[in-house]
């Protein structure tokens, strides 16, 4: 369906139903034009409404000063309940399941403080290899804090050898091997790195078989993917929203708890003033009482000018619908992957699956020899796409503000260069 002619690409964009979007978004220039923007994976464009959501809210604190709280146009008491239903649509989960707080690595822990409870027998922690440098921190030194051993808590699934991508298979057999020592199955929704979109349906039902309780890094995953977090019966997930959410550098983050969790007392948590029930919170008891949703896990009064740029871009999202994202998407990263094969450069390994249904939007590209020339020649052509080392460069065509102008237009810089 997909061709090297540069007039398929202006006839896509022509039919393209959400091709209005990306006059939503500011572009970095590039020798005064846009420059092909594919790096959405790693920090998302600005919507140009962020600048009016967050005047208001410094319009109400100039005008109201504290009774902003409760007179704002947006009142700062409820404000991150105006973000929950988005949320809720994008993850695939209840209203009550779903809260925005803090960044991602502190909700993993805070997560993991309620979900990792090794016991003598069910200890272990299984990841994903090579997951990203925080996850494997964060986990590691939960399993420290309880006075065991990574070596011996720490299960780490990984590619066969000569591939690159995870079989589920293998995820599968590793968690019914280690059957009732397992206490936790954390995984990424989407590898950073590989780009390789795990099966969590499937992981999610492996792991409860044994027994053990299962958790997601959605930071490549959120924006990206449609998600069933509810219905695939996860028992947690977290998330950035400064990648493909765009809610701009150090975004505030998501978190889901599952519903069979968010009323059962017995749960353990780290409690603050704001996870506390509402209509007693000022009377100021020295006894926690939870909010029954996952808004008990909150901690602080929340950040309102970072839970106001997050809702310019939901209210985005929302209108274009994440079903219809998600297909655009895979017409997008096809397009991608069919260009970079065609191409006369023949030292690209594309190391991310070919199946549509195990990636999201991004491509990684293996180059064994010259990838970081080939990267910063990229750069100075004005695109932007990022490099990881040692030898991949990613590309992730975001389809809510990006074109298939700009994949042809990457595929011509490659084949100039
Ligand atoms: C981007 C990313 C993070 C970043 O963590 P922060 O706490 O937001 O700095 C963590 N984990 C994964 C898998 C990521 O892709």
């Amino acid at each position: 369906m997909y061709s090297t002619d540069k007039k398929w690409a202006s006839d896509a964009d022509a039919e393209d139903p959400l091709r209005l979007f990306r006059d939503r978004f500011l572009f970095p220039k590039h020798r005064g034009s846009d420059v092909v923007y594919l790096c959405g994976n790693s920090l998302g464009l600005q919507p140009k409404t962020t600048r009016a959501y967050l005047d208001q809210e410094l319009k109400d604190w100039e005008n109201l000063g504290v009774e902003g709280h409760f007179h704002a146009k947006h009142p700062w008491m409820p404000y991150h309940e105006f973000l929950t239903d988005q949320t809720a649509r994008l993850v695939g989960a209840l209203p009550p399941e779903v809260v925005v707080m803090n960044s991602l690595t502190v909700n993993l822990h805070l997560m993991m403080v309620s979900f990792y409870r090794p016991t003598k027998e069910r200890f272990k922690i299984v990841i994903e290899k090579h997951a990203f440098p925080s996850d494997q921190y964060a986990v590691k030194s939960q399993i420290r804090f309880h006075g065991l051993d990574p070596e011996t808590a720490l299960l780490e699934v990984g590619p066969r050898d000569g591939e690159s991508i995870i079989r589920t298979e293998d995820i599968e057999s590793l968690i019914k091997k280690e059957g009732k020592a397992i206490a936790l199955v954390l995984f990424g929704g989407v590898n950073y790195y590989s780009g390789q979109a795990f099966e969590m349906n499937r992981i999610t039902k492996a792991a409860h078989a044994e027994g053990s309780l299962v958790g997601f890094d959605l930071a490549h995953a959120a924006g990206n993917l449609t998600l069933q977090l509810h219905d695939w019966d996860t028992d947690f997930a977290v998330w950035c929203t400064y990648k493909y959410l765009n809610s701009g550098p150090g975004g505030i983050a998501g978190c889901f708890v599952h519903e069979r969790h968010i009323k059962d007392p017995s749960v353990h948590r780290m409690a603050g003033w704001w996870g506390h029930d509402k209509s007693t919170r000022f009377f100021m008891g020295p006894d926690f009482q939870p909010i029954p949703s996952a808004e008990g896990w909150q901690l602080s009064n929340p950040p309102i000018f970072q839970l106001a740029a997050l809702r310019a871009s939901l209210d985005i999202f929302d209108e274009a619908g994440m079903e219809n994202l998600r297909a655009k998407s895979k017409k997008l990263t096809g397009y991608l992957e069919f260009l970079i094969r065609q191409s006369s450069r023949k030292d690209i390994e594309i190391i991310t699956p070919g199946d549509p249904e195990q990636r999201g939007c991004q491509l990684s590209l293996r180059i064994p020899a010259g990838g970081k020339i080939l990267f910063e020649k990229l750069s100075k052509n004005g695109v932007v796409c990022d490099w990881r080392e040692p030898d991949v460069i990613r590309v992730a065509p975001a389809p809510l503000y990006n074109s298939f102008g700009d994949v042809y237009r990457f595929y011509e810089v490659l084949e100039q260069i």
